[in-house]
């Protein structure tokens, strides 16, 4: 490494950015490296615990942690939005007309939500018949309506891909399936999920056994439904599909379009037609320019868009910084590693594990003594609660957990004949 200090800026303090930052921070001392971080605002969520927040499963305050405090003290954090990148200057313009030069750039700013992309959606019954649980101010909204629905037909609707944790919304069905039942209303409920896949899900082992489970549970699976528009007259409403499809509600729980951070559609170059950041699947490295990389939901792979993936993609990336830095080759091994436990209500969760050739298959993780894969287990949903503690304390601080690394384990599961690779956009 050449004897000055470089600097590094980091855009965004989520989950990729804070711990992409800390394992930089633990690998280059400060007088290697001074790291920048960037972000709008100072409200770290634990966005995992927006899905249990409507069923009154936790609050905004166990889920909320200020930004800053995530970040190793030799790291500075400036609060601005962003304008925009010149990636030809190597500098990043704030709103506030201060300017950061790098020397390598991080991009992290995630995914936003973009309601007002589908027809009438914000429209007069949005927050009153129409909910997004995907950002904190909808998750309270909807725990509001939730605790007075008293019957009719509640509808989840994914509009369209990719979306943050495509299981997220059938854990929603799940838990709604549950939740109900514990009210005592159950009998008194249509449950409805609405998505533009062809089944369940996106990889076709986990889509036939996660389409099963709603099936058993009684709720009703319309596939190959593109939102066109949501119409609010009458008592509730109904989504209208682009082929003229209807589907009728009196509560709709809707996953709105995601689209890139806004300013990298400023940054010429940057990204793509929907703001995200066109990467090398395996290295992270930016197509665009060698000293920028991307990791977590703002990256354009072929993966979901999840909080594990972000932490596998980061192991990859902060080596690379590191071998960038040092005219080294790159590491081209992550391989598109993504864990997640769906939670399926009644204290039970199943694990599902994969990567970018390997679908979900059944057996333990993360070897062959470990959590049981494809299954719902109440070990799973102690395992899908512990989370919560190691994504403050491990996770976001930049320590390994043990056994769970970028590289997906193949140690623990069942082989089955490999399917013809799947390149998935969600
Ligand atoms: C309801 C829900 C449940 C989920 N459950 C799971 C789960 O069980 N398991 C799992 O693995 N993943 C889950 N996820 C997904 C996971 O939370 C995300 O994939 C992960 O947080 C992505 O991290 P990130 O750093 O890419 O983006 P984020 O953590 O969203 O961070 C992006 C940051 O960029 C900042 N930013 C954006 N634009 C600008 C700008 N112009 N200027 C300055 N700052 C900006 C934002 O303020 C934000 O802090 C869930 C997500 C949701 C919504």
């Amino acid at each position: 490494m050449e004897n000055r200090t470089h600097r590094i800026v980091i855009l965004g303090a989520g989950t990729g950015g804070t711990l992409a930052a800390n394992r930089l921070r633990r690998s280059l001392t400060p007088s290697e490296a001074m790291i920048t971080v960037v972000d709008q605002d100072d409200r770290h969520v634990y966005q995992p615990g927006l899905l249990f927040l409507p069923f009154g499963l936790t609050h905004l305050d166990e889920i909320v942690r200020p930004r800053g405090r995530q970040l190793h003290r030799d790291i500075a954090y400036v609060q601005d939005p962003i304008d925009h990148v010149d990636m030809e200057s190597g500098r990043v313009f704030l709103d506030s007309g201060q300017v950061l030069d790098y020397d390598v750039l991080v991009v992290a700013t995630g995914a936003v939500l973009a309601p007002e992309e589908t027809e009438g959606l914000t429209g007069p019954g949005w927050n009153e018949h129409a909910f997004t649980f995907y950002d904190p101010a909808g998750a309270v909204a909807l725990s509001e309506a939730l605790e007075w629905f008293a019957g009719g037909r509640v509808v989840v609707n994914v509009v369209e891909l990719p979306i943050k944790c495509p299981v997220a919304p059938l854990e929603f069905c799940f838990l709604a399936d549950w939740f109900f039942q514990q009210q005592g209303i159950r009998d008194r409920i249509d449950l409805t999920y609405v998505t533009p896949l062809d089944g369940a899900f996106t990889k076709p082992v986990a889509s036939e056994r996660l389409g099963g489970m709603l099936a058993e549970r009684g709720i009703e699976l319309v596939t190959e439904f593109n939102t066109g528009e949501v119409d609010y007259s009458g008592a509730g409403g109904r989504l209208v599909s682009y082929d003229d499809r209807e589907v009728a509600f009196d509560l709709a729980v809707v996953i709105p379009v995601h689209n890139g951070a806004a300013y990298v559609m400023r940054s010429p170059g940057l990204g793509d037609a929907l703001g995200f950041v066109p990467v090398d699947a395996h290295t992270l490295q930016s197509e665009a320019s060698p000293n920028v990389f991307a990791l977590g939901d703002a990256a354009a792979v072929p993966v979901s868009k999840a909080g594990s993936v972000t932490h596998f993609e980061g192991e990859v990336l902060v080596e690379n910084v590191r071998r960038f830095l040092d005219d080294r080759p790159l590491d081209a091994s992550y391989d598109g590693h993504a864990n997640c436990f769906i939670e399926t209500g009644f204290s039970k969760a199943m694990l599902i594990d994969f990567n970018y050739d390997v679908e979900p298959l059944p057996g333990h993780f993360p070897g062959p003594v470990g959590l049981p894969l494809l299954k719902e287990t109440h070990l799973n949903h102690l395992g899908k609660l512990m989370f919560q503690w190691l994504y403050w304390h491990s996770l976001l601080p930049g320590r390994d957990i043990p056994g769970v690394h970028s590289a997906m384990p193949t140690a623990g599961k069942e082989r089955r004949p490999s399917p013809e690779r799947e390149v998935s956009a969600s």
